[in-house]
């Protein structure tokens, strides 16, 4: 079966085709500046990456475009549109209705829609990318894979806000949590590469990547996430602040003279390590700089370090132990130096890290001495193929 994987935001498209019996990526790419000019970068599987400037005025274009490109006589990778049989959408924030993925019909899209106002710059963009491909792959089946599902398993002590309870019983005000489709594969991953059941392991997960959480895994159920109604909560993130006193954004909106959507603005895209560091949202570039003695850059990573193992204790204090820790996305697979800087507030868990393993980058690998009582696991995301896999289940 071909699954066409479809991640749609307001003015972008990433995809990926995946042959889901063999799990090969057999194209991937993205559309770019939607609705401004318009961008297709298109990558067959062996191949190179083709660059096309070309008009995308709505997301319907960028589709066809797409489709044109993986059709193409000559660097295309499919004979005809039949041979996608179907697609699957990432749709971020399913509130308390969507607990799995599910068939998008016109009922799920309305349901999806009455979540907007929890996501309002993501699902609207979301249902955009259903609606176009609805529009040109008239018969295919379709499936919607949500951000949030896989924290809906979340106690209630672990998601409601210390607020009125009427405004959870009136708006659904709580915590929901992201990147859920990350951590159940990277936690699933984990079970596998250590030949344990999957519900038989206490595992955290640190998706580090721009945008970063962490979920505490009690036998294969999300039992708590470090982020909340919305992405902006928990971590230290390249932009994001996390966690940051309600009272302290309006003392700064004040002293600034911004709106709240103006202060919101800052807490989501000038805060975090690049807010810290006032350089860079990227971890390669603090490093560097640190390298060079930015005591700002600096700060930034260490103060990223120190929120994380926070929040590694506290969920390791929620499930009443941990069996595993999984390092994951970009930061997470990449950057050795983060990770010992992690790991270093967590001995008294008994972990040791190997010095050698920790080197690594972008591969599975077992990251802990063979003694460590806890095991620290490198483990990559593959939100698409997780994807993939939901879309033929369903579709099967
Ligand atoms: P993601 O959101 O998962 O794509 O992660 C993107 C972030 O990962 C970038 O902004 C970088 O901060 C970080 N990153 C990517 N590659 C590396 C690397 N080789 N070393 C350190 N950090 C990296």
């Amino acid at each position: 079966m071909n699954v066409l994987v479809i991640n749609c935001g307001s003015s972008s498209l990433k995809y990926q085709v995946i042959d889901s019996d063999s799990e090969v990526v057999l194209a991937k790419g993205l559309c770019e500046r939607i609705g401004i000019d318009g961008r297709l970068v298109y990558q067959p599987k062996g191949g190179e990456k083709e660059i096309t400037e070309a008009s995308m005025p709505t997301h319907t274009e960028a589709v066809r475009m797409v489709l044109d490109a993986l059709v193409n006589p000559t660097t295309g990778v499919l004979k005809s549109l039949e041979e996608i049989d179907a697609v699957g959408h990432r749709l971020v924030h399913g509130g308390e209705k969507f607990a799995a993925s599910t068939l998008i019909n016109e009922k799920v899209i309305a349901a999806v829609e009455e979540c907007s106002d929890l996501a309002p710059l993501h699902n609207p963009a979301n249902l955009i990318g259903v609606r176009a491909c609805q529009e040109v792959l008239k018969d295919v089946p379709m499936v919607g894979v949500f951000d949030t599902a896989f924290h809906q398993t979340m106690p209630k002590k672990a998601y409601l806000y210390g607020v009125p309870y009427e405004y959870y019983e009136k708006y659904k005000v709580r915590k929901y949590g992201f990147h859920g489709t990350s951590h159940s594969y990277v936690s699933k991953r984990a079970a596998e590469m250590l030949n344990k059941p999957y519900d038989s392991l206490k595992t955290i997960v640190c998706h580090l990547g721009n945008g970063a959480s962490i979920c505490a895994v009690e036998n294969g159920k999300s039992v708590d996430t470090s982020m909340g109604l919305s992405p902006l909560e928990g971590l230290i993130m390249g932009t994001r602040s996390g966690d940051i006193d309600p009272s302290a954004v309006e003392f700064m909106a004040k002293k600034e003279n911004l709106s709240l959507e103006e202060i919101l603005n800052v807490l989501n895209k000038e805060s975090g390590v690049y807010g810290i560091s006032g350089l860079s949202s990227d971890f390669r570039d603090l490093e560097s700089a640190s390298k060079e003695g930015d005591e700002r850059a600096k700060t930034a990573r260490e103060v990223f370090c120190y929120r994380t193992a926070k929040y590694i204790g506290s969920y390791a204090a929620a499930m009443n132990g941990v069996d595993v820790i999984c390092f994951t996305a970009g930061v997470g697979e990449n950057d050795g130096r983060i990770r010992e800087g992690i790991c270093s507030y967590l001995g008294y868990l008994g972990i040791t890290l190997d010095e050698n393993e920790n080197q690594k980058r972008g591969e599975e690998a077992v990251l802990s001495v063979p003694d460590s009582k806890v095991t620290v696991l490198l483990v990559p995301t593959n939100e698409e193929l997780a994807i993939c896999r939901e879309t033929v289940a369903l579709i099967k």
